[in-house]
């Protein structure tokens, strides 16, 4: 052993930005393209409360004010669903790390089992539209595919183009106020690791503001070069 981590096959992505920013949007495009895992730690956090988990009932609060649920609780909540079968194929992080010590654990994590992150891909947006893409959004409530009012409603009105269910819902923190906190916490805890990624090499930076296809174009392009 000369000491240096190996990338295995299974590649592990993140996704930095901040709320609105297309996160989800775009890991559920990887996920259909490259057979990876999303792996969305405010998904995972949102089942702990529907759930009422003791991790959920402490979560709760925290996120309805749209601050950061503490490093113990996510990071715990990570390595549970890091361990799972599935994420064997390669994960793409959509959320996660969000403070310096998340990234730290993230790191340490990885390198029990040989690994390190082969991108950190950060989606660069005007804080100013975040607002208004976020109160438009909404999802089917059974596949989870993502919509908008204003910039992408099904084909048909009220039927999921991906699997025809009639049933959506919006986010309870998907509202001005919350999002204001949540922009928040994004510039002064999040922002801080895209000058941790690009002092690993790993950071690569993409304009988000354009089309979701086009930006998925330019994502597509990293992550293949990235997981080569
Ligand atoms: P998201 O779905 O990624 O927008 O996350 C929704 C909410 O879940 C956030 O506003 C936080 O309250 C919480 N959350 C999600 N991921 C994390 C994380 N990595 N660290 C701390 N809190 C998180």
């Amino acid at each position: 052993m000369d000491g240096t981590t190996t990338q295995t096959a299974a590649p592990v992505l993140i996704l930095l930005g901040p709320p609105g920013a297309g996160k989800g949007t775009q890991a559920r495009m990887l996920e259909e393209t490259f057979g990876l895992v999303q792996l969305s730690t405010g998904d995972l956090l949102r089942d702990a409360v529907a759930q009422g988990t003791e991790a959920g009932q402490q979560a709760k609060a925290v996120m309805e004010a749209g601050q950061l649920v503490s490093d113990d609780i996510v990071i715990a909540i990570l390595r549970d669903r890091l361990a799972q079968p599935d994420c064997a194929r390669g994960v793409i992080l959509d959320g996660f790390p969000r403070t310096a010590g998340q990234a730290e654990a993230l790191d340490a994590l990885l390198a029990e089992n040989g690994q390190k992150i082969n991108a950190a891909i950060s989606l660069d947006v005007d804080d100013a539209a975040m607002v208004t893409r976020i109160s438009g959004r909404y999802t089917c409530a059974a596949c989870g595919e993502g919509y908008h009012d204003s910039f992408k409603t099904p084909a048909a009105e009220g039927r999921c183009d991906k699997c025809d269910s009639t049933e959506f819902k919006r986010r309870a923190d998907d509202n001005a106020e919350t999002v204001a906190a949540r922009l928040d916490a994004y510039h002064e805890q999040t922002a801080p690791l895209i000058d941790y990624y690009a002092a690993q090499a790993a950071l690569m930076r993409i304009n988000a503001m354009g089309q979701i296809d086009e930006i998925a174009n330019k994502m597509g392009a990293i992550v293949k070069a990235a997981t080569r």
